[in-house]
């Protein structure tokens, strides 16, 4: 069975010493004391009440049984205790139920909710992500109904856009809205995939339907985004009677058991309607990224737990000798740690966790900044950076989450392939972060054909001066001056490559998509650079000499074995798009 330690002790780190986020955020009341407080007890309530219930998530599952689907054994009870604690809402307003904390605490707990049990996540980041959306989005009436309910754990959420026919392409959308004599709407449609859909845990499920009102255009221009609640809400504000939504299917999945996936059916459902007619989409992706960043810390997270138990294993599992001759001569083999490519595997897990660790808080004060920067200028440049950032934290986090995984599982031989061990688990949760939130390959897309270019590259030109000013600002340090110089070029290649590609676009559009997977890769392995250049300078002005020589030896693991990819990454996004398109469909 797989155990989680919560590293509190390297967030803290990174949180106070590498971002030194309370600093920059300047709010009354946030110390580095009480970051380490929100950190450790997050830490501990995540092994205590999370780990216990990983297995029975994945081997019980949800079950729908007379309409209402039943959570695994214990998810209720985990449920509360972060509701009780105040974690749902703790980056809300005081006013909303929340505790004012600010979103990067958020990161923290979500990659520590990940690594202990992946599949329970979206049951505390549904509702965050919906009040957030309601908070943003919302009638007064309606946000003072919902948010302080969905805050507090009263009420639990989802996001409802997927349907039959409509996947990726959400200008598909069939679900459809009608407006009554009252004032009020009535949805009828089917959304398949639903996480949460139903559940037992809530007394209340607060749907967030994208749909498209009557007479309203083709396209994601016509939609509208609607609340649509599992019971409708009494004149107080407490249960009242059953809605017109249900799920009718639970699917059955690859991993990730513990959350409810359902199809749902709104027959003449009430509904509410959240801000303007057919603006619905901008509305509903407040939620989507704030989603993003979540399914990012699904791989981030996955790969901490997966390292973790295969650095244990590694140590205590002998097998074979050292290639150069018995390090522990007097037991009967070597363990697996003494075997370069067992290390490389672990260094390689270090090397993401770490370094992806540090780029995701960074993001989680972006978002923090966008909002409560002192200027106009900050708050700009804050938001530019979290919308630059959130496709390459969500795809490169989602497949290095799962490749370090399936290698970690490796470090386990066939015992990681049996399931009584655990380590498949992981590999099989953990996949559909590479599908949800966006398919990896439209993240791919939304950077090179949207970000990047936005406001003439804005934000792509505030990040490279930042990255240069930071590495300038650590130019004096022995120790970083070689790998500083190698990223500097790895950005520039980056660079121009950026300009190559775009160039190319302009003849064929096609070039976009060739080069998006790869071109988002080597941007995020600069990011990655970046962070590990930061986490050094840190570490060496601190005065813990473990700290500094663990971080010193992972970091040269980075710029020896993983920047150099950037290269190759780069040759192959600007290999041409007719290298993929050359061939009739029928042929490839
Ligand atoms: C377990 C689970 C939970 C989910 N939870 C939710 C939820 O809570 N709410 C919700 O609304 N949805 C949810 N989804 C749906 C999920 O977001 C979609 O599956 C995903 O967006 C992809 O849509 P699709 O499956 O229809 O694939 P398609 O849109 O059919 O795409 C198939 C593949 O083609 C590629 N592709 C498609 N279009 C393009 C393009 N324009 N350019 C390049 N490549 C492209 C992508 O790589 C994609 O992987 C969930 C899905 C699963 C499996």
């Amino acid at each position: 069975m797989l155990t989680y330690r919560a590293p509190t002790r390297d967030i803290s780190f990174i949180l106070t010493k590498v971002l030194n986020a309370s600093g920059c955020l300047g709010r009354d009341g946030l110390s580095d004391d009480l970051i380490e407080g929100v950190v450790s007890e997050i830490g501990r309530l995540c092994e205590n009440e999370l780990t216990p219930i990983n297995r029975d998530g994945d081997e019980i599952g949800c079950e729908l049984i007379d309409g209402v689907v039943r959570t695994p054994p214990g998810f209720k009870d985990a449920f509360r205790s972060f509701a009780n604690g105040g974690w749902i809402g703790m980056c809300l307003d005081a006013e909303d139920g929340g505790q004012g904390l600010p979103e990067v605490l958020n990161v923290a707990l979500h990659e520590m909710i990940m690594s202990a049990c992946l599949s329970f996540g979206d049951y505390i980041g549904l509702p965050q992500a919906a009040a957030k959306t309601l908070a943003h989005h919302a009638s007064g009436e309606l946000r003072g109904l919902y948010v302080p309910n969905l805050a507090t754990g009263r009420w639990g959420a989802t996001m409802c856009m997927t349907e039959p026919s409509c996947g990726t392409d959400l200008g598909l959308i069939a679900t459809s809205a009608k407006q009554l004599s009252d004032g009020r709407y009535t949805v009828n449609g089917t959304k398949i995939f639903i996480s949460g859909g139903d559940q037992d845990i809530t007394e209340n499920i607060v749907h967030l339907v994208l749909a498209r009102l009557e007479g309203a255009p083709a396209g994601i221009k016509g939609l509208s985004l609607f609340v649509c609640p599992k019971f409708v809400p009494n004149e107080s504000g407490g249960i009242g009677d059953r809605n017109a939504v249900r799920p009718v299917r639970l699917e059955k999945k690859m991993g990730y058991h513990g959350i409810s996936t359902c199809e749902m059916v709104f027959d003449g459902a009430a509904a509410w309607l959240v801000g303007e007619p057919n603006r619905g989409l901008a509305a509903m992706f407040t939620m989507v990224n704030t989603a993003r960043l979540l399914v990012a810390l699904q791989g981030l997270g996955a790969a901490e737990a997966a390292y973790q138990n295969a650095a244990h294993y590694a140590r205590e599992r002998l097998q074979g000798r050292s290639l150069n001759g018995p390090l522990f001569a007097s037991q009967k083999a070597d363990p697996l740690i003494v075997h370069p490519d067992v290390r490389r595997i672990l260094l390689g897990a270090r090397a993401f966790v770490e370094g992806g660790r540090a780029l995701a808080l960074w993001l989680g004060l972006q978002i923090d900044l966008s909002e409560s920067g002192q200027t106009d200028e900050a708050r700009t440049a804050a938001s530019d950076f979290a919308a630059l950032l959130t496709p390459v934290v969500k795809s490169m986090f989602s497949d290095l989450g799962f490749e370090t995984c399936n290698s970690c599982m490796q470090v386990w031989g066939g015992h990681g392939y049996i399931r009584d061990n655990g380590m498949e688990q992981l590999v099989r949760d953990c996949r559909i972060a590479q599908i949800q939130e966006g398919a990896n390959g439209i993240q791919a897309l939304d950077l090179l054909g949207r970000k990047i270019t936005a406001e003439n590259g804005r934000a792509w030109g505030a990040f490279k001066n930042l990255v240069r000013s930071d590495l300038d600002a650590s130019a004096h340090l022995d120790e970083i001056k070689e790998w500083s110089a190698r990223l500097l070029c790895a950005l520039e290649s980056v660079d121009v490559a950026t300009r190559d590609i775009l160039q190319r676009a302009q003849h064929d559009r096609n070039e976009l998509g060739s080069a998006g997977v790869d071109y988002l890769r080597a941007f995020g392995l600069v990011a990655l650079g970046w962070m590990w250049v930061r986490i050094v300078s840190a570490a060496l002005a601190g005065d813990d000499k473990a700290r500094r020589s663990e971080k010193l030896a992972v970091a040269r693991f980075f710029f020896a074995r993983e920047l150099p990819k950037v290269e190759g990454h780069l040759v192959v996004a600007q290999s041409g798009a007719d290298v993929l398109m050359a061939l009739p469909s029928e042929m490839v």
